[in-house]
């Protein structure tokens, strides 16, 4: 099983009604449904627990964190933030949703501004596979359309990802590294762009794929924990001064 833990600021929900008659529950319960299952166990975590939802405990049994913030950015404490970026060197999996760019964990774990161009005018994105190899593609189209969304254009202000697997267009003229995939010490990190709250994205089936194909790549890969710092000889060394 793949431990997954779901985390949602979860404000826009319960502040606008535009958002909560999209995800009634929270955008953390329809991803929580869309991707449990198949060996994928599912748990939630949101802003407003205490530690965030993500104690000590919690992450030590989380594989893979999936994280969705926008307007509350600011609120996650920084020693939260520290701690998450700790367990991602040690292995843990992080899956960074849409306005998660601009995340304190993401900023913190990318060391750039990660900012971008947007626009929301309810506009066609069409998101490509640029990496049809790679594991986080399997079972996909070519292409994944979604008739509305809000735009992210670039340039996005990332590292050179390790991994691009998806470029997105939209129908005002932008592209978009939608898909991107990093490594931090042990900790494999995926970036997918798509999830305004206003838009119902996280029920499309093709974009669950996409989270679960996420999840099962970021999960740890169970190799040893490196160990650093001064260190025995292996052979005895013929020390010749
Ligand atoms: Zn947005």
């Amino acid at each position: 099983m793949i431990k997954v833990t779901v985390w949602n600021e979860f404000l826009h929900e319960k502040i606008h009604d535009e958002v909560k008659k999209v995800y009634p529950d929270g955008i953390h319960q329809a991803l929580a449904k869309g991707i449990a299952g198949d060996g994928i166990e599912v748990a939630t975590a949101t802003l407003e627990e205490p530690e965030h939802g993500l104690t000590e405990e919690r992450l030590a049994n989380t594989d893979v964190l999936i994280w969705w913030g926008h307007m509350g950015h600011d609120q996650v404490d920084d020693a939260i933030v520290q701690r998450v970026q700790q367990r991602v060197w040690n292995g843990m999996g992080l899956i960074v949703l849409h306005s998660g760019h601009f995340s304190k964990i993401f900023k913190k774990l990318m060391g750039t501004g990660c900012d971008l161009k947007w626009r929301e005018a309810g506009e066609k994105e069409r998101i490509w596979v640029v990496n049809p190899a790679h594991p986080i593609a399997a079972g996909l189209p070519e292409y994944i359309t979604i008739d509305s969304e809000e735009m992210y254009g670039e340039h996005f202000d990332i590292p050179a990802p390790d991994e691009l697997i998806f470029v997105s267009w939209f129908e005002g003229g932008e592209v978009f590294r939608s898909g991107c995939t990093f490594n931090r010490g042990q900790g494999k990190i995926f970036y997918f762009r798509p999830g305004h709250e206003t838009y119902p994205t996280y029920y499309n089936p093709q974009v669950l794929q996409v989270i679960q194909n996420g999840v099962r790549w970021a999960a740890p890969s169970g190799a040893a924990v490196p160990v650093r710092g001064n260190h025995q000889p292996l052979e005895p060394i013929a020390n010749k001064g």
